[in-house]
């Protein structure tokens, strides 16, 4: 395990119609976890060898005071304790954030943009504006930091602009990543019906891109080649259509503690009873290592009509962040 995904924050300020209902309850915040507490947790996941951290959410941008996170962890860069302290992001914030994040030590972000049409951006987002987050990636790309591009592949609404955005990306010098909808929570539509296989798509972008395999591995689920006329990265996550769980390092925090071994399971472990109980900063290490001796070998997705209503994992994307 050397990947820690830390979800900040369940909230948003997009509906993204895959991730979330319109109307969504939020969790109290009296079980979120303040700051200093995510840090405390992230820190303790640092001394046990995780090189990596993605913060996530929800939004990551809109939990308050989080330039307050980030600047800590971003210590952990400068004493070379951490390679990588990375974000997803719708891009809302991004033209406020930018310039903070790289000087905090971010270099390569993930933004989730997945059409290049506003009236689409807006009725996939709900709440979104196309602009702002276009003025987002030019001031994230201005201040050095390095973006790939994620994009859920959805039946009716973007499949037929993908070509498109691989050429958008690739001008800009963004790497590109697909990705097929994974059954997370319910949400107000039927998921059977918006479903696209990945392996369709990558077979019709062939036809008219050179797609070059390489061993580029992040150890995540992520197959990724080459577009030879770009020159950048495209990437295709497909949880579905294959179980990509062997190679898998990582270990997901959720805003209220919970530690998730996977993101397609249930199986959690509690490290905010822990850190709130008496000695909790000590006890913390003995329970990571409990959890992390449970991860497991592979998920429990399927989408199709009879599970249209009950998802395999209840709790929705934004909870772990993806
Ligand atoms: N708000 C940030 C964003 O949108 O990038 C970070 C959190 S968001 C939950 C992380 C990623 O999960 C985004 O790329 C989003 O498109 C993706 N996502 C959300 N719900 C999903 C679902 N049901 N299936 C597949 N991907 C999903
Ligand atoms: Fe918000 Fe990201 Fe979910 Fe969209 S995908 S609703 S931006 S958390």
């Amino acid at each position: 395990m050397s990947y820690l995904r830390v979800s900040v924050t369940d909230r948003c300020d997009f509906r993204c119609t895959y991730c979330m209902a319109e109307n969504m309850t939020f969790l109290p915040k009296k079980d979120v976890l303040s700051l200093e507490e995510l840090e405390a947790i992230t820190a303790a996941f640092i001394r046990k060898g995780v090189k990596k951290v993605r913060l996530t959410g929800g939004e990551p941008l809109v939990r308050k005071g989080i330039m307050e996170l980030i600047n800590s962890l971003g210590r952990y860069i400068d004493s070379g304790e951490l390679q990588e302290l990375t974000l997803t992001s719708n891009g809302s914030q991004l033209e406020k954030y930018a310039k903070d994040l790289y000087a905090a030590g971010m270099r390569r972000i993930n933004v989730s943009m997945d059409t290049l049409d506003p009236h689409m951006f807006k009725l996939i987002t709900r709440w979104g504006d196309l602009d702002k987050v276009m003025r987002g990636l030019d001031a994230a790309q201005e201040a050095g930091l390095k973006i790939k591009l994620n994009a859920v592949a959805v039946k009716g609404v973007n499949d037929h602009e993908l070509d498109r955005m691989v050429e958008w990306a690739g001008a800009r010098e963004m790497d590109l990543t697909f990705i097929e909808t994974m059954p997370m929570g319910t949400i107000d539509e039927l998921r059977s019906e918006k479903f696209l296989s990945l392996e369709t798509i990558k077979q019709q972008l062939s036809e008219n891109w050179t797609l070059e395999s390489t061993d580029y591995k992040t150890g995540g689920p992520a197959d990724y080649v080459t577009v030879k006329e770009t020159g950048q990265k495209l990437g295709f996550i497909t949880p579905l259509s294959h179980n990509f769980c062997e190679s898998c390092n990582r270990v997901r925090l959720t805003c209220t503690g919970m530690l998730y071994m996977c993101l397609g399971q249930n199986d959690n472990a509690d490290l905010k009873e822990v850190i709130r109980s008496e000695g909790g900063l000590e006890k913390l290490d003995a329970a990571i290592d409990e959890a992390i001796g449970r991860k497991p070998k592979g998920h429990d997705f399927v989408i199709d009509r009879k599970h249209d209503n009950k998802p395999a994992v209840a709790r929705h994307m934004s909870v772990t962040g993806g």
